[in-house]
């Protein structure tokens, strides 16, 4: 999905790289919703939340008909799309579930660029030549990227989630963690059904209320589906030209560059400084070029010159490293998980025919969990590297305590957890 969160776990934190591994492959990601909010949420959104816990989800439901009704949505519509209603428990466990264990980064890329992945992606692409073609006239996003996302959002639209996303969405706005997101989502899906785009009773989706072939949240769909196909609705579910389009349309709005790659693999020299590859150290081309970054092989397009990049280290010094470019944090917005943006330019290479990474991954490493990662922040803490809160997210703080440690040790600052470290921080504590 795009954008908004969290796939797999609604609504990741965008620099938390390792939470971006528990992405799956085969389930629809979400995309993070655009938290653009529908005119309608006032009032039940202002109750004290120990007042909200207290109401009956038929109390909760009616103050939200009444609000709905006040921000245009037709009562009988409202009644229709809530028929039979009631929360689901497993969207409740699916949204608290905080799961230890994530696949590493080679693992989920495999799983995302698959041979057969790519072999299915390249026959639909052949398939839809001409309407790709025209979704690039009009939108500039190539077909490549784009069946891509399809492949990994939907896998090509044949896994598009089947629960009810009115129910999904009200139990996640009844007693789900931040309840004014998803409510905001829940009325704009009041106001697709209005629209007459599909029919409540079709309705369906991932548990977290990601729609259709490009697992749109509703608030994106609002914002970005289109009609491409001209039968006068939005249809992400059934036709694959208004899913397409759409997701160029998102794409087109997060600032892709046609032609402009999203990255490309890179060799460091010796002795790099590996703390430049941090999301937050941007150079120009030529700049990275006089660090004396170079490509692994011939890159399959050649950015300009001055184009803004960030390095990245997906497994830390001893795996593959990647220039990335304006486009891949076009893909960020539509999901923001570096795994999933990596996954997406991959595939999109593959389709092009590119060879994969060249690179190895340490794939005998062994990944921390989310326990050892809190403990690996707790320890960093209390050796006066400061991780900020421990989480057991891997984000700036962490990063930036975790490569002082490494400095300290001489050891090379790449900024990546893994189980050496912690070690090296139990023997020391
Ligand atoms: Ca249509």
């Amino acid at each position: 999905m795009p954008n908004l969160f969290l796939r797999g776990l609604p609504v990741t934190a965008a620099a938390s790289f390792l939470l971006l591994l528990t992405a799956c492959a085969d389930a629809p990601a979400q995309p993070l919703a655009t938290p653009s909010t529908p005119q309608s949420t006032t009032s039940t959104n202002a109750l004290p939340q120990p007042v909200q816990e207290q109401l009956s989800f038929e109390q909760w439901r009616d103050l939200l008909r009444s609000d709905a009704i006040a921000a245009g949505i037709n009562p009988t519509l409202f009644d229709r799309a809530f028929a039979g209603v009631v929360p689901n428990p497993d969207v409740v466990k699916a949204d608290s579930s905080q799961p230890e264990f994530s696949r590493p980064v080679w693992e989920y890329l495999k799983g995302a660029v698959s041979p057969s992945r790519v072999a299915r992606g390249r026959i639909l692409l052949a398939q839809n030549r001409a309407v790709l073609s025209q979704i690039e006239q009009r939108y500039g996003v190539d077909a490549e990227t784009l069946v891509a996302i399809w492949g990994l959002e939907s896998n090509f639209g044949s896994n598009i989630g089947s629960h009810n996303v009115v129910r999904s969405l009200a139990t996640l706005a009844y007693e789900g963690r931040r309840q004014a997101f998803w409510r905001s989502q829940l009325l704009a899906v009041l106001q697709i059904l209005q629209h007459g785009d599909i029919a409540p009773e079709s309705l369906v989706g991932s548990w977290a209320g990601a729609m259709g072939q490009t697992q749109f949240m509703p608030t994106t769909y609002n914002e970005h589906a289109v009609d491409f196909d001209g039968d006068g609705k939005r249809d992400v579910w059934t036709s694959q030209a208004d899913a397409l389009a759409s997701a160029a349309h998102y794409l087109q709005s997060s600032n892709w560059q046609l032609r402009q790659p999203w990255g490309f693999e890179v060799q460091l020299p010796q002795g790099f400084d590996y703390a430049l590859a941090d999301p937050e150290v941007r150079r120009s081309l030529n700049e990275w070029r006089a660090l004396g970054i170079r490509p692994v092989g011939q890159p399959l397009s050649t950015p300009r010159d001055d184009a803004s990049a960030t390095l990245l280290l997906p497994a830390g010094h001893r795996g593959p490293a990647f220039l990335l470019f304006g486009n891949f944090r076009s893909i960020l917005r539509y999901n923001n998980s570096t795994s999933y943006a990596l996954a997406i330019g991959l595939l999109s290479d593959a389709l092009r025919g590119g060879n994969g990474v060249q690179g190895s991954w340490p794939e005998g490493d062994r990944q921390l969990g989310r326990s050892e990662r809190v403990e690996l922040q707790e320890r960093l803490n209390a050796r006066g590297f400061d991780s900020g809160h421990p989480d057991g997210i891997i984000g700036a703080n962490t990063r930036k305590a975790i490569r002082a440690f490494q400095l300290h040790l001489r050891w090379p600052a790449d900024g990546y957890p893994d189980s050496k470290l912690l070690d090296q921080l139990r023997q020391q504590n």
